[in-house]
């Protein structure tokens, strides 16, 4: 019997769909059946939803697209839940008729990683409701933005701890289940050390609540765990005083020694708020960079920022800005909405040890511009190198190098569309660029960090991890139906070179 609806029976009932209502599903033949084809014994009709099951070619198209286009995979169906219980009954569905069902965001993972090839793609947007906040804590649904969350809570003068770095847009389930990294990493860790509780449904369809108190092995399965073993209904994020005002400057520097240096110990000591870093070559090939700090206050007093930077050895400074809260929360969300959106992009994102970064970006920078396809403004390109305390992530899905210190480098690679050479060498530049940090002792950050073979996934998590995450697999999601991809647990029979 077919595991799957093949491609060619599903276009064939797509083009039946057009004109008529899906009515459930043929266990005899494994395909939707039409209402006018109800009369199957082996008929199984769908469940009743409060949202909608939708089997139109131009929802299936939408939800199969990523930030990467670099996969497309044409779900049978796409939920919009209008409540939990319609996740619960589908997952529930599925495991009776071996669909496969994924949740998608917002779709910035950019390896395919929302997709689920003939099976069941959940759009996160109709959960987006975020709760009144408490002194302590908000509770956000999965597919609320993090700018939905701010909204939410500045008006009370509280924030969670981590906002994302770069982009307001992205989901708390999405960013939940992958990690999480923003400009306060270095103090805090990522998001998912940062929320307490969590509603999950788990794969054989089950609503449980878990937090490190109760359930704790999900919990901890589910944090950065790509939709494994759960789908992240609602999430408790603990609260903090948030700051007004926000004084933001770049420090600048031409020497790489003294650079890494300085972030190093500006990340140890925490003397700023938020911390950000950024590479940057001119186009006279000239590699310059930029640690960008910004320290919270309230008016009238401001920051000392001489005190601050006493005994750093950056070269020049960009004059201080000082702005609310919000404006700093949202200060990339004008260049966001300027990137093109239909590039290629096989983004890489790598942990690196602090003690072979300097090594390590010394292959990066002996890339040519043609090579690196990173973003140019101006003919200037950049890339982001921001470091980190590594005890702080806590998460053992998070995986980061032993070390006590690592850099964050973020290469938001892209190429023309339909040019497949230099796609092409991008992604053996990303292979090569992965074997170099896996010899350096570094770790991958899973989104943004190729398609991955079982046997990478094991080295990636290390034997212990991997023997958690195989068992609660089992235990959570014994049919194996939530998540195709990425494939963890089996190698995908098409062969890929992302
Ligand atoms: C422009 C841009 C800016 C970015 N900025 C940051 C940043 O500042 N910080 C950072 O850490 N990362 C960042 N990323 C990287 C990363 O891709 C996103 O953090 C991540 O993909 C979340 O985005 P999303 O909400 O669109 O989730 P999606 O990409 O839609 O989903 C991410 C993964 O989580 C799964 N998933 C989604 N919702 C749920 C759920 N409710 N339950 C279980 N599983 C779920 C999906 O199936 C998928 O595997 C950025 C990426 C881009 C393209």
């Amino acid at each position: 019997m077919e595991e799957h609806l093949s491609r060619r029976r599903f276009i064939k009932l797509a083009a039946v769909a057009g004109g008529a209502t899906i009515a459930g599903f043929d266990l005899s033949v494994r395909s939707w059946v039409t209402q006018a084809q109800v009369q199957t014994p082996s008929f199984q009709s769908i469940p009743k939803l409060d949202g909608a099951l939708l089997f139109d070619e131009v929802s299936r198209q939408a939800i199969a697209v990523d930030r990467g286009n670099l996969f497309h995979r044409l779900p049978a169906a796409v939920l919009r839940p209008g409540s939990v219980q319609d996740v619960i009954t589908m997952v529930q569905y599925a495991n009776q008729h071996a669909l496969k069902i994924a949740i998608k965001g917002q779709g910035h993972s950019p390896y395919g990683q929302t997709q689920a090839e003939a099976g069941i793609v959940i759009d996160s947007s109709t959960f987006g409701a975020v709760h009144t906040p408490t002194l302590e804590s908000v509770d956000a649904q999965c597919g609320a933005l993090w700018g939905e969350v701010a909204t939410a809570t500045l008006p009370k003068e509280l924030t969670p701890r981590v906002f994302p770095a770069t982009c307001m847009a992205l989901t708390v389930g999405g960013t939940l289940s992958v990690g999480g990294h923003g400009s306060t990493s270095h103090r805090y860790g990522a998001q998912v050390d940062n929320v307490t509780e969590l509603d999950v449904v788990t794969g054989d369809g089950r609503l449980v609540t878990c937090s490190p108190a109760h359930e704790s092995e999900l919990f901890n399965m589910v944090l950065a765990g790509l939709g494994q073993c759960g789908i992240i209904v609602r999430a408790r994020i603990p609260l903090i005083p948030a700051p007004s005002h926000v004084m933001l400057h770049n420090l600048l520097y031409t020497d790489l020694d003294n650079y890494l240096k300085d972030q190093l110990r500006i990340a140890a000591d925490g003397r700023f708020n938020s911390q950000r870093g950024l590479m940057s070559r001119n186009q006279e090939g000239k590699w310059s960079f930029t640690i960008e700090v910004g320290q919270f206050f309230s008016p009238p007093t401001e920051p000392n920022l001489a005190a601050l930077e006493a005994g750093l050895q950056f070269a020049s400074a960009t004059a201080p800005v000082s702005m609310t809260y919000r404006e700093y929360l949202y200060r990339f969300e004008a260049r966001n909405a300027t990137q093109p959106i239909n590039r290629p992009s096989p983004y890489l994102t790598l942990y690196i040890p602090a003690s072979a970064t300097k090594e390590y970006l010394s292959h990066i920078f002996a890339l040519s511009p043609e090579r690196a396809r990173l973003p140019q403004t101006n003919g200037v390109e950049t890339f982001s190198c921001s470091p980190l305390n590594t005890r702080r992530f806590t998460c053992p899905l998070f995986t980061v190098p032993t070390e006590e210190q690592a850099f964050s480098v973020w290469l938001f690679r892209s190429v023309d569309p339909g040019d497949q050479a230099a796609l092409s060498a991008v992604l053996a530049s990303n292979r090569a660029l992965l074997a170099k940090m896996t010899e350096l002792g570094g770790k991958r950050n899973v989104p943004n960090s190729m398609v991955l073979s079982h046997e990478e996934w094991k080295a990636h998590f290390g034997p212990n991890v991997w023997q958690r995450l195989s068992k609660a697999k089992q235990k959570y999601d014994p049919k194996s139906v939530l998540s195709p991809e990425p494939a963890m647990f089996s190698d995908h029979k098409e062969s890929s070179d992302a």
